[in-house]
């Protein structure tokens, strides 16, 4: 292929109406026609990347192969493209700034002004161009973040600009706009959209191709309005309905073209796109068979159920990946452990779901809840699967109550704890005592050696996997033979042998308890589920098969 393409996708109208999924859904249509596509994501705030970043404020931190902390957007990336994106792939506005500092320090620019014009996107674009190059992309996806209009996302605009005004033919711009149907007039409105169109010509730049949200499909006539406001040919107006499931979405963009529309645009010829996987997939999440209820016990639940989705976004995508594979249907319900520390009765309401889920998390609050919740899903047989904390506070609880350990504890909750089974490994307590938080944890991704006869092992198949952490504090050396006398296994070890990855407890005792040390969260693809997720589902499902038998 000639030269590199690239897509920008920008917002217009209005934040929140799925740019990420719009991009994703964007990027998978093309690779099925073929091309290698990359995709990267703009965040426009000042921090360097999304790790210091509370998840009920920004949604989830999703973690790449290579460690780097970002936006879940880039998660949706990998499960839609079915790829691993490296750190380049994601920029912020503080990443951009530090590495121009950085350079004008080192005396770089040769004593010339360095100016926010043409200085900050030149250095835009070369890390578009390093993301473009390193996965020799024919077509590289960049998601600008925020809405046109914004002051903080003007420089990211002016790349794009300044990259179509060199290449005329080989850049493409997709405004994603809101239409909004409001209730008292009841009529789909455009001129929102109007407006958002001659804010992105204000920055130089003109739509190639509105994708048009709205809770509707577009009429001929909306299209039309669209059109001659917006200076885009009609066709090139492409209906973005609200649809059950984001899966949906590449599917609805193909029916409207899109895949051609964008050769069109970028001069490339046009080709048949293959999305026949990608149907079955979305045809299996729709029959589903028996519902399954799940509990997802945690904290930062304070915003509510809408926020809550987003906190924990990889771990819901996974666990609906995994039920399409196990043909379930799940009901998820996401319970606040604070509520067992003041009313323990609660907890017997756990014996009515069929799976039990802690997933990450970070500080004391609702703690001795979540440790109460493993202790009620040990007890009474119900499925539980804890990712990271969730191990960790298995591994407390065990200690506790089938260790004899009294007072057992992570030393994130309590330093002077008698017992502190999970504690700071010694090359991370330097930079603890420092206080210096950005990017102390163990991150990204990691090889782990799995034990043969083990859940983990006859899930995996493998005798060694690679999973991504994001973590501070590990099983306590100190403390691994009496947890393992007291009945857990350790059947994923780092290759050391030193890091204990994954606790489980053997199926004689109890029918799914597996906790890890790593978020499989990360790694759980549409078209390939996680092997663990896919084993708790199934657990799940007998679960409910068994509390249906009536004796
Ligand atoms: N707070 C724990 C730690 O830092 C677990 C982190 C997590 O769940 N991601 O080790």
């Amino acid at each position: 292929m000639a030269s590199p393409k690239y897509i920008f996708v920008v917002g217009g109208v209005m934040s929140g109406i799925g740019k990420g999924v719009a991009t994703s859904s964007i990027g998978r249509i093309l690779k099925s026609k073929g091309f290698n596509v990359t995709a990267i994501k703009i965040d426009p705030y000042i921090n360097v990347d999304a790790g210091t970043m509370n998840p009920t404020e920004h949604g989830e931190v999703f973690v790449l192969e290579d460690g780097y902390e970002t936006d879940q957007d880039m998660g949706n990336y990998e499960r839609f493209l079915d790829t691993t994106l490296p750190s380049i792939n994601y920029m912020t506005t503080g990443r951009v700034y530090q590495e121009v500092i950085r350079r004008e320090r080192n005396l770089e620019y040769g004593g010339k002004n360095v100016e926010v014009v043409p200085d900050i996107p030149l250095e835009v674009l070369r890390r578009i161009s390093e993301a473009q190059k390193g996965a020799n992309a024919d077509i590289t996806l960049i998601e600008v973040g925020g809405t046109i209009g914004e002051y903080q996302n003007i420089i990211f605009l002016e790349a794009a600009r300044m990259l179509k005004q060199k290449y005329p033919r080989d850049v493409a711009v997709v405004m994603l706009s809101y239409v909004p149907i409001p209730g008292n007039i009841g009529e789909m409105k455009t001129k929102p959209t109007q407006y958002a169109a001659r804010s992105l010509n204000g920055v130089g730049l003109q739509a190639d191709v509105i994708l048009a949200r709205a809770t509707v499909p577009l009429d001929a006539k909306r299209k039309e309005k669209i059109a001659i406001f917006c200076n885009i040919l009609p066709e090139r107006v492409i209906s973005a309905p609200d649809v059950s499931s984001i899966y949906e979405v590449p599917l609805n963009y193909e029916k409207d073209g899109m895949g051609d529309i964008l050769c069109d645009v970028l001069g490339l010829d046009r080709r048949p796109t293959d999305l026949s996987q990608w149907e079955q997939f979305v045809a299996k999440s729709k029959n589903g068979g028996e519902t399954l209820r799940i509990a997802v016990v945690g904290k930062y639940f304070e915003s509510g159920e809408f926020v809550l989705a987003d906190s924990y976004i990889s771990v819901l995508e996974s666990l609906k990946h995994a039920a399409y594979a196990n043909d379930v249907k799940l009901q998820i319900s996401y319970l606040d452990s604070e509520v067992y520390e003041k009313d323990p009765g609660k907890l017997d309401d756990l014996g009515s779901y069929n799976g039990v889920l802690v997933p990450g998390g970070f500080g004391t609050r609702g703690v001795e809840g979540i440790i109460a919740a493993v202790q009620y899903a040990r007890e009474h047989q119900v499925p539980y699967f804890g990712l990271c904390y969730g191990m960790q506070l298995a591994v407390v609880e065990t200690a506790r109550h089938k260790a004899g350990l009294d007072g057992a504890n992570t030393v994130e909750i309590d330093k002077a704890a008698p017992h502190p089974v999970i504690d700071v490994m010694p090359d991370q307590v330097e930079k603890l005592t420092k206080a210096d938080y950005g990017g102390t944890m163990r991150l990204g991704s990691y090889d782990c050696v799995l034990t043969p006869g083990t859940i983990a092992h006859d899930a995996y198949k493998k005798d060694t996997i690679t999973e991504r952490h994001r973590h501070r504090y590990e099983v306590n050396p100190e403390y691994i033979e009496r947890i393992k006398k007291s009945g857990m296994v350790f059947s994923g070890k780092s290759p050391s042998g030193i890091l204990m990855e994954i606790a489980e407890l053997p199926k004689s005792e109890h029918p799914f308890f597996v906790g890890t040390q790593f978020h499989p969260e990360f790694q759980s693809r549409p078209l390939n589920p996680h092997p663990l997720f896919v084993a708790f589902i199934k657990a799940a499902k007998e679960h409910m098969a068994g509390s249906l038998v009536v004796v």
